[in-house]
């Protein structure tokens, strides 16, 4: 089909969002008059995700699902609907209709005047607790600093052309981070504004450990600025500890005054060197888990008719 664009919507325990998304984005993209196809991809939910989706399938050969053998992630998810994808273009979008898919057409129209990747970004960043706005705001701040994205207002919501889809999934890096990845391929781009609307139904998926994790992943997957820093700081640490070592035989030995701020340097200098061997290690077990060669994610089923990928 001539201009079919896949909808891509990861699923974590969204039994109560998914009827409304799905009604919503058949509603827009019919009243555009836009052929598609809507891949959910249920990140291994444990409520009645799975089953809901199989029965709007049942109802609608343009609904398609696909079920990880647990949950891998948004990110993983996303990258299991490209790979199923049949379209010319994908839109990724959040199941709880924080992304409006009043917006899909616009996006599309976009890509049909030649625009290769279509951004959501958005206009203000909606309803957000103090602590999530915090962690956020420095996550921002690291991953603009050091890698260069600057993702303060953008979103995974983004309509990408088939030839970026294919690039994204030629690259073989097993931790993924849809956002960065979709950034750093290039391709000629422009962005669209969006209203980040409130959820439709159910709760955030994201927990503190849970974003903290993905802030790890993203940061080191894109910079190894974290370890750069752990370089200049022994850098900057090692002639103060000598100038010091040298000030303190000039001026006659080992008082007990010096005595204590040595204790106090070596503490500091113990507690610097294990924060260093900690950056390290993030970046040997990033290493590691691209080595294992584990899969992104592990399907177990699928449903919904498969359209063929057009040539
Ligand atoms: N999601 C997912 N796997 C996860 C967590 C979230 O597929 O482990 C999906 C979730 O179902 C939703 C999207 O990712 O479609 C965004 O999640 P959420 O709305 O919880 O994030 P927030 O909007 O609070 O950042
Ligand atoms: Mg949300």
């Amino acid at each position: 089909m001539k201009g079919l664009l896949s909808v891509i919507v990861p699923a974590y325990n969204e039994e109560a969002a998914l009827p409304a998304s799905a009604a919503a984005i058949t509603e827009a993209l019919e009243g555009a008059g836009i052929p598609f196809e809507l891949i959910y991809v249920d990140d291994g939910s444990k409520d009645g995700t799975w089953p809901l989706i199989q029965k709007l399938s049942a109802a609608d050969p343009r609904i398609r699902g696909v079920s990880f053998s647990r949950n891998f992630g948004k990110d993983p998810a996303i990258f299991a609907g490209l790979s199923r994808a049949a379209g010319d273009c994908c839109a990724v979008m959040d199941c709880d209709l924080q992304h409006p898919p009043q917006v899909l057409p616009e996006m599309y129209r976009l890509w049909q005047s030649g625009w290769q990747v279509v951004e959501g970004v958005k206009a203000e960043r909606g309803r957000e607790s103090p602590l999530y706005r915090l962690c956020a705001g420095l996550f921002y701040a690291v991953i603009s600093r050091t890698a260069g994205l600057d993702m303060r207002r953008s979103s995974d919501f983004r309509l990408l052309d088939r030839e970026v889809m294919d690039t994204l999934l030629s690259i073989p890096e097993r931790e993924v981070f849809f956002r960065g990845l979709s950034s750093w391929v290039g391709f000629k781009r422009t962005a669209v504004e969006f209203s980040v609307a409130e959820r439709v139904a159910g709760a955030s998926k994201w927990s503190i450990a849970a974003l903290f994790r993905y802030a790890v992943s993203s940061v080191t997957s894109f910079s190894s600025a974290p370890l750069h820093i752990a370089t200049a700081l022994g850098c900057v640490l090692l002639p103060l500890t000598a100038l010091l070592a040298v000030i303190m035989l000039a001026s006659g030995g080992a008082s007990a005054g010096w005595l204590t701020l040595f204790a106090v340097l070596d503490l500091l200098a113990a507690g610097c060197l294990l924060v260093c061997m900690g950056i390290l290690g993030l970046y040997v077990a990033r290493i590691l888990r691209q080595v294992n060669g584990r899969p992104k994610y592990i399907i177990a089923e699928e449903c919904g008719v498969r359209h063929e990928k057009a040539v």
